[in-house]
């Protein structure tokens, strides 16, 4: 049913785009810059973003930590491809601007001495499965 959705929701390349709107943003969500990953000093939730579910597939006991990457990016670049089934996004959760619908996506890093939160906006054109 649309509009109902629980953090634990598995999505797939499919269901992300779905479910998102594109990535120019709106006056709600005009703060968040974050066209390549950005540290937060705690995670987002409402009222600002909305939780649709989560893109850790819950048929594989532990997400592989190997990265994708396209010619010319790197990690934190803006033209980072969204790739679905590697780290970090195989363990990122999915959110929402209620009112654009531009996705957002998070995820903990969690080192030996420190906690990162981190967000990424999503650029439907980017998504790779
Ligand atoms: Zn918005």
């Amino acid at each position: 049913m649309p509009g109902m959705h629980a953090m634990d929701d598995f999505l797939n390349a499919e269901g992300l785009r779905a479910a998102l709107g594109p990535a120019t943003g709106c006056d709600h969500c005009a703060g968040l810059q974050c066209a390549g990953w950005e540290s937060v000093t705690a995670p987002l939730g409402p009222p600002l973003l909305q939780p649709l579910g989560t893109l850790r597939d819950p048929a594989i006991d532990e997400p592989t930590y190997l990265e994708r990457h396209a010619e010319g990016t790197s990690f934190w670049h803006a033209r980072a491809p969204v790739a679905l089934t590697h780290f970090p996004y195989n363990r990122c959760t999915v959110w929402r601007c209620p009112q654009c619908r531009r996705g957002f996506l998070q995820y903990t890093e969690a080192g030996g001495y420190y906690v990162d939160h981190r967000v990424r906006a999503i650029d439907p054109a980017l998504i790779e499965a």
